[in-house]
């Protein structure tokens, strides 16, 4: 039986723009989905222009409005573009769920510097350019919603993720200081923190490890890309506008 995925809350984010990045598949594309749903405009970031074509069509026959910007997030000019294109064509930019993440696992003595900074460059660097750039749409309106997607291995560390750990550990300190600065403006930044998300990233692990790591979940099953979607879309709702500078974590109770 494969685990289910939760019940959708129920917001209305008509005549606002969200850009997703990592949108082309795993979490950002249930995020995209799901934030579309809820009547947003969804602009879909990521490399592979093709695959993000699929989240597109997939927002458009469910009756949505999407857009796929093909961008690599740990470039300035290319980052700098996609928030123009968005606010270019739509003329405001709500929402940013900073999600494009990757692993280069291995215990420290193996780490190469290319297996540290290619992940600092994607998941801490990528996270710092998307927010700085929509910051400045952002202060303009006076309204935003800012979601970075951390993990449960930003909160405590785990073996083989020193870089991972250390890049989510950081996007925590990074948007808890970046909520200070913008709370005064009507703009919040808060961390998702997923813990065992069923979704590529994920799939090289195994079934028995898989298994293995369910029998530790204290809810007993491995977490959906909806499960963090549902989460994302209360915080980028104005039922969330009370709450900036916090960490969410979707766990089903892995760090209790
Ligand atoms: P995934 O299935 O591997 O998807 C990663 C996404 O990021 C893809 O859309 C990928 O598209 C995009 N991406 C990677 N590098 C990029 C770059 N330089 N520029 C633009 N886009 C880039 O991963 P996932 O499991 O959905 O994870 C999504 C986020 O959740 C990540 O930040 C991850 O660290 C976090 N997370 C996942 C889990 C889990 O158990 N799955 C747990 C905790 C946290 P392209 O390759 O086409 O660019």
């Amino acid at each position: 039986m494969p685990d289910p995925a939760p019940a959708q809350i129920s917001v209305d984010l008509s005549g606002q723009t969200a850009l997703v990045t990592g949108a082309s598949r795993g979490i950002g594309r249930a995020i995209a989905l799901a934030l579309a749903r809820c009547g947003a405009k969804v602009a879909c970031v990521a490399r592979d222009a093709a695959k993000l074509q699929e989240t597109v069509a997939a927002i458009a026959s469910a009756g949505g409005t999407a857009l796929a910007v093909a961008c690599d997030v740990t470039k300035r000019e290319s980052v700098d573009e996609a928030v123009t294109k968005v606010t270019t064509d739509w003329g405001r930019l709500d929402i940013v769920v900073n999600n494009a993440g990757i692993t280069r696992d291995t215990l420290l003595p193996r780490m190469s510097d290319e297996h540290f900074d290619d992940v600092i460059a994607t998941n801490l660097r990528g996270t710092f350019l998307f927010t700085r750039a929509a910051t400045l749409v952002m202060m303009g309106q006076r309204y935003g919603r800012i979601i970075n997607i951390s993990s449960v291995s930003g909160i405590r560390g785990n073996k083989g993720q020193s870089n991972y750990s250390a890049s989510k550990a950081g996007i925590i300190g990074f948007t808890q200081s970046v909520a200070l600065e913008l709370a005064g403006r009507n703009i919040t930044v808060n961390a998702v923190a997923p813990g065992f998300i069923e979704t590529e990233m994920t799939s090289v692990l195994g079934d028995e490890f898989k298994d293995e790591a369910r029998k530790h979940i204290p809810a007993k099953r491995l977490g959906q890309p909806e499960d963090v979607a549902e989460c994302v879309v209360f915080l980028a709702s104005r039922a969330a506008s009370y709450i900036t500078g916090q960490v969410m974590t979707v766990d089903g109770g892995m760090t209790v």
